[in-house]
C-alpha cells in the first residue's frame, strides 16, 4: 500500500538590508529587510516545486510589507 503525502506552504529567505525608510504604517524610521517568499508544494514533506516568487521590503517593527516590482 503506498500513501502519497503532499501540502503547500510558504518558505521565507532573508536577502538582507533593503535600506531606511519611513514606514507608511507605522511612521517610524526603520531600515527594512528584503525577504524573499515563495509557496511551495511539498511533497513527503519536502519542497519540490515553487509556485508563487515575489520580493518584499518588511518593517521589523510592524511587520508592513511592500512588493518590490
Ligand atoms: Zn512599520
Amino acid at each position: 500500500m503506498f500513501f502519497l503525502i503532499f501540502g503547500w506552504g510558504p518558505r521565507s529567505k532573508d536577502l538582507g538590508s533593503g535600506g531606511y525608510h519611513d514606514c507608511p504604517r507605522c511612521h517610524n524610521h526603520v531600515m527594512r529587510r528584503r525577504v524573499e517568499r515563495t509557496n511551495w508544494i511539498n511533497l513527503f514533506f519536502l519542497p519540490v516545486l515553487p509556485t508563487n516568487r515575489k520580493t518584499v521590503l518588511a518593517c521589523p517593527i510592524c511587520a508592513h510589507e511592500e512588493e518590490v516590482t
